[in-house]
């Protein structure tokens, strides 16, 4: 299956993208990931990117493209991916296409996790992320670690990302909706919008992005 995840920053898109990828036995594809991986080796790629990020804005599409392009093209990646915060706008979203196209594939469905604004803030506010795998995520209220700063599941730190703050925040949801929202039109016209509501519990949110992927 090759699936794109969509929603804004905040709609737990890293979360479901980590059960869902074991789910269906896929690599899970993150951008934002990829990029911080960069960032935290300092490779030039890396330093290319952070201003942008630490911004809120995004990452350019010629430095962006390739990085997503190279990465599925790896072997684990040949029978399909979930991919986790690309495209990020129709450019990116034709690139994608043609790239696919070229290799005589196709998407199955593109993931739409929909959550309100007052939300996102609440959740990206307090979030905590853990150093060794960003699939570990806490939240300082909704969803606390045992202790302080240590994950739950791996005893790692547990860290605030530097886009994290409240002023980038406001940017993000603001790049979100000028430039990523149109791509949701792009795949609705393609017939391959699954729209999900991304509120409640973790699991729930899973089990209701795999039924509709059932479909
Ligand atoms: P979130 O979905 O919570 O905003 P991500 O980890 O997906 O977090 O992205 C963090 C940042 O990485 C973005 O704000 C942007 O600067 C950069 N980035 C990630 N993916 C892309 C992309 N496809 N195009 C451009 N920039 C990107």
């Amino acid at each position: 299956m090759r699936i794109v995840l969509v929603g804004p920053p905040g709609a737990g898109k890293g979360t479901q993208a980590a059960f869902l990828a074991k789910n269906l036995s896929i690599p899970h594809i993150s951008t934002g990931d990829l990029f911080r991986a960069n960032i935290s080796q300092n490779t030039e790629l890396g330093q290319r990117a952070k201003a942008f990020m630490d911004a809120g804005d995004l990452v350019p599409d010629e430095i962006t493209i390739g990085m997503a392009k190279d990465r599925m093209e790896q072997p684990d990646a040949v029978n399909g991916f979930l991919l986790d915060g690309f495209p990020r706008n129709v450019s990116q979203a034709e690139a994608l296409d043609e790239m696919l196209q070229t290799a005589g594939m196709k998407l199955d469905a593109v993931l739409d996790l929909e959550v309100e604004e007052d939300e996102v803030v609440k959740r990206i506010a307090g979030r905590r992320i853990c150093r060794n795998d960003s699939a570990h995520v806490f939240h300082v209220v909704y969803a606390a670690p045992k202790a302080a700063g240590v994950c739950d599941t791996c005893g790692g730190e547990l860290y605030q990302r530097d886009d994290d703050s409240e002023a980038t925040v406001r940017n993000r949801l603001e790049v979100y909706h000028t430039q990523t929202e149109p791509i949701i039109d792009y795949y609705k016209a393609q017939g391959l919008l699954v729209t999900i509501p991304a509120l409640g519990e973790v699991a729930d949110v899973t089990q209701r992005a795999m039924d509709a992927l059932k479909k």
